[in-house]
């Protein structure tokens, strides 16, 4: 397939930025990082980046715009673009966004996000406004760059009252019912060009401290300090997972009834990477507690595609490769306005 070399596909250095530029070198495109200075050896040791654009701060990335208009770049966002540039500064951008940045919004706030995945027939952990009406154990959630830091168990509004004082300048936080089950994080691709809702692959989350407290007996932890025990959800790493197979079809029409929800509530409604963050109880019960409306970490074991990818493709194709192929369709087929929005 011939691609248009005129465009180029750039994002930030963090997160998913290997595999976004490895996916697009692999499909043809020339690849741009911007990274903050220190951070530049991953692109240059992994041969990904053509161009590499150091700035100082995240808070500086409006001043390499021309820079990236002159090249004719297509950003490609992830979790990290998001989290350092907010959505105000997104939506301001001038240089092409791969994806709807209308369906930000309905990400990032989790009561609207609630109204969707519960339209789409997703079955959510209960959310408490009140702590007073706490009557299950939930994990209460502090909103911000934390990443699972101090995010605690209570088993009701006595055990709440006790534990917030821990955190007395912690102003936003979510109480979430709390889900005793195992992870499983669905990644989607839906194309706009096709109309089909692609499942990518699987993935769970490599948390600490609470992905080491169970090697430890409850005796040994009784021992330990209050501090030490106290599960923390920081995140450090993915690990791949394959599903049962007989679960695959519930997981396949959750991710399209997601998308068909998605038109409805904004004009061109989600496409692209996505995952639905789940959890599976004993019953066969999938909790999804997060959407997240683009590419996601989990997608990273996988930059040689995943055991579904290569089911389908036949070829390696990772999420960043699969952005990058529905990029250079589309510019074939001139309809790259269905994907910059
Ligand atoms: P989040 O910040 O929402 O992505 O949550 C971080 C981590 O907290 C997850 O990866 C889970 O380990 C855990 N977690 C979040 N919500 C729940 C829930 N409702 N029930 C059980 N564990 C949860």
């Amino acid at each position: 397939m011939v691609v248009d070399k005129a465009y180029k596909i750039a994002t930030i250095g963090s997160h998913s930025a290997l595999q976004i530029l490895k996916g697009a070198k692999d499909e043809g495109f020339s690849t741009i990082v911007v990274v903050t200075k220190g951070r530049e050896k991953p692109y240059q040791q992994f041969r990904v980046a053509d161009k590499i654009i150091t700035i100082d701060s995240y808070d500086d990335f409006e001043s390499v715009q021309d820079e990236l208009l002159k090249e004719n770049a297509i950003i490609i966002p992830h979790a990290s673009f998001i989290s350092y540039m907010d959505i105000d500064r997104i939506e301001k951008l001038r240089v092409p966004y791969f994806g709807n940045k209308k369906i930000l919004k309905w990400e990032s706030d989790r009561v609207i996000e609630k109204t969707w995945l519960e339209k789409a027939g997703l079955k959510l952990p209960r959310l408490f406004n009140d702590p007073k009406d706490i009557d299950t154990p939930v994990i209460v959630k502090f909103h911000g760059a934390g990443g699972g830091k101090g995010y605690f168990l209570a088993k009701n509004y006595k055990d709440f009252k006790k534990k917030i004082k821990l955190h007395p300048n912690s102003k936003k936080y979510v109480m979430q019912e709390y889900i005793l089950g195992v992870h499983m994080y669905a990644h989607y691709f839906h194309s706009p060009l096709t109309g089909e809702t692609e499942l990518m692959g699987f993935d769970k989350r490599y948390e600490s401290n609470v992905d080491s407290l169970g090697r430890i007996s409850a005796r040994d932890q009784m021992a330990l300090p209050k501090e030490k025990v106290d599960p923390s959800y920081v995140i450090v790493g993915n690990i791949p997972i394959v599903v049962r197979e007989s679960f695959l079809p519930r997981f396949i029409k959750m991710g399209e009834e997601v998308v068909r929800i998605s038109k409805e509530l904004v004009p061109g409604g989600l496409f692209g990477p996505f995952c639905l963050e789940n959890i599976m109880t004993p019953d066969e019960g999938i909790y999804t507690f997060e959407i997240s409306a683009r590419i996601v970490a989990g997608t990273n074991p996988y930059v040689n595609g995943s055991p579904y990818t290569w089911l389908r493709y036949d070829e390696p194709m990772s999420t960043g490769r699969r952005i990058a192929r529905e990029i250079k369709l589309a510019i074939q087929q001139n309809k790259l306005n269905k994907l910059l929005m």
